[in-house]
């Protein structure tokens, strides 16, 4: 099975958005605690239509299109057909997390890719097992055993050309429900899923969060929950839409998909000083404050960021990550992280950097001694 996908990513703005819930019919996704007669599939259809009725009546040149609007089946591959075929700018799937301790809280936002480190593939292993559910599955997914997510790490290189917009607008949806739905955030996530390697536009895969833990399935069951929950995911697409169209628009030098492979060919002073040998040169050692992380690069003007200035960047995996300040006195970074908060950062943390790589603050201390 091989598909070629002839979309640039980018271009047109963000018009068109699948909103695609979680299981249905006699799929019924997890079952939570069994404390309620709903499971995963009724939350997520709830919240899905939740936020699709946000964005038809705040954004009404958008169109929402729907995988299901109603309790029925719907196999992987049909999801991913329906959104491919309505051309859609943005594929949000919603879906309900679960785990054998009911301690374990938070949401996470999944987009589809290599997991990195230590990041099992729990969530990719539970959501892919559903094509186990639809007939024929052997033939349809062509040797694919959706309990070993591995068996298909190839199919994630369809989905890279989009990888940072998903990124961008999952790490959107994780700062709205940490700061506006004060949800434990699990963080932004890459593992194996297949309905989102399926689909020629950016993607992102909500996990709202566990069924299995008492407060957050009372929390999902409620009504105001299922509010807050679409209306973070809803506040997450309009600012997500607004930053694309914006950069679509404008002719900001750093452009909308950074290649962050790509590292910046400033020469450093060893390559400026020949008498010099690279091993010589200390190094540079620091602490520094971190405003704000994001998928897109953005231009460094104070505009952007509250009307601070001296904002600069450094690249941590696929994220950019905007930090102010530069001090060897972690007293002096404690001083400027309150700043920054009084100036609307609300996040900003302290990190430590060496020749631009994020270290402990343990290990800076040790080497600013
Ligand atoms: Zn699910």
């Amino acid at each position: 099975m091989v598909m070629s996908f002839t979309s640039v990513p980018g271009g047109g703005g963000v018009k068109v958005v699948v909103i695609d819930a979680g299981h249905g019919g006699h799929d019924p996704g997890n079952l939570g605690t069994r404390r309620y007669k709903t499971r995963e599939k009724d939350i997520a259809l709830a919240v899905a239509l939740k936020v699709g009725n946000y964005i038809q009546q705040n954004l009404p040149d958008v169109k929402v299109v729907y995988t299901r609007k109603t309790d029925v089946f719907i196999e992987l591959q049909e999801r991913a057909r329906i959104a491919n075929a309505a051309d859609a700018d943005l594929f949000i799937s919603i879906h309900c997390d679960a785990f054998t301790q009911k301690s374990v809280s938070g949401a996470t936002s999944l987009v589809l890719g290599r997991n990195h480190g230590d990041e099992n593939m729990r969530v990719a292993q539970q959501e892919n097992s559903v094509i186990l559910l639809e007939d024929n599955y052997e033939e349809k997914y062509e040797g694919f055993d959706p309990r070993k997510p591995e068996t298909f790490i190839a199919l994630t290189l369809y989905q890279n050309a989009f990888l940072n917009q998903s990124i961008s607008f999952a790490q959107k949806v994780q700062d709205q429900f940490r700061e506006r739905v004060k949800r434990k955030d699990r963080g932004v996530k890459q593992q194996p899923l297949y309905v989102t390697s399926r689909t020629a536009m950016p993607a992102v895969l909500v996990e709202l969060g566990f069924l299995t833990n008492y407060d957050e399935e009372d929390f999902l069951n409620s009504e105001q929950g299922q509010d807050f929950m679409a209306s973070a995911i809803f506040r997450a697409f309009k600012e997500y839409k607004d930053e694309r169209e914006f950069f679509e628009n404008s002719s900001v030098p750093h452009a909308p998909t950074p290649d962050p492979t790509k590292k910046e060919e400033t020469p450093t002073q060893a390559q400026l000083d020949p008498v010099k040998q690279p091993e010589e040169k200390p190094h540079e050692v620091y602490y520094t404050v971190q405003i704000l992380t994001s998928g897109i690069k953005k231009n460094l003007k104070p505009e952007n960021f509250k009307g601070v200035s001296g904002v600069e960047i450094y690249e941590e995996g696929k994220l950019f990550k905007y930090i102010v300040g530069k001090t060897p006195s972690l007293g002096e970074a404690e001083t400027l992280k309150q700043k920054m908060k009084d100036a609307g950062f609300k996040d900003a943390f302290v990190i430590a950097l060496s020749d631009g790589t994020r270290i402990s603050l343990e290990e800076a201390k040790e080497l600013l001694q």
